[in-house]
């Protein structure tokens, strides 16, 4: 990085900008297989917080390879670059006072923690989707197990790649035993329990 890079401080903190929209700012990162449930209930969760009146914003997967991270591809380097941009985009988010909701593999520990340590304590909330690879695979809603069994995919999370478990998530999700409901509501108790959201008056 270069010396002459200066970081400025803004006028209006992050807690201004947090305290006009009655809410804190937070990450939600949804981890889980390919399947498992992370943009079915993240865009649920997105829905039922925009509908109580906050302010949020949803990051998904694919449509940032589409954009910031196109230059990316799958190695290594790539996967662990992909979502250190990711952590940082989510990160300006919440300076800007949103609940940011992110959905993206994420299989390997330390590129969580990567993004974890970047936030402060309590702000980064990994929610893990912890439903099995048979109901995962059983969905398969985007065939691409099919296409991995078949050697069609190389790498892929679950089969030929590994999915290291959360160890200590902040919040567990089983979408083979939950319905959507239950699930979005798990979340939003969480985070009224943490004080991130505070019931609106009427
Ligand atoms: P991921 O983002 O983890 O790859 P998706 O959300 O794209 O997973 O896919 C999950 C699939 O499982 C969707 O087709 C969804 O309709 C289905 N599904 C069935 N029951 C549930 C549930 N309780 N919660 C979330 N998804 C469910």
């Amino acid at each position: 990085m270069s010396s002459n890079i200066v970081w400025h401080n803004h006028k209006v903190s992050r807690s201004d900008r947090a305290h006009n929209k009655n809410q804190r700012p937070c990450l939600l990162w949804f981890t889980g297989l390919s399947g498992s449930g992370k943009s079915t209930i993240a865009n649920a969760l997105d829905v039922a917080l925009h509908q109580r009146g906050y302010h949020t914003f949803l990051l998904d997967g694919d449509n940032v390879r589409h954009g910031l991270n196109r230059d990316l591809g799958f190695s290594d380097d790539d996967r662990v670059q992909n979502i250190r941009r990711i952590g940082e985009v989510s990160k300006l988010f919440t300076d800007a006072g949103l609940i940011v909701l992110s959905a993206f593999i994420s299989p390997f520990s330390s590129d969580r923690r990567l993004v974890r340590n970047l936030f402060p304590a309590g702000e980064f909330i990994e929610v893990f989707m912890d439903t099995p690879l048979e109901t995962c695979e059983q969905r398969d809603p985007k065939g691409l197990y099919q296409k991995a069994r078949a050697g069609e995919i190389k790498d892929f999370t679950g089969i030929d790649s590994p999915y290291e478990t959360p160890a200590r998530p902040e919040l567990r999700l089983d979408t083979s035993t939950q319905d959507v409901e239950t699930c979005v509501n798990g979340v939003i108790d969480y985070l009224k329990s943490r004080n991130m959201i505070f019931e609106k008056p009427g």
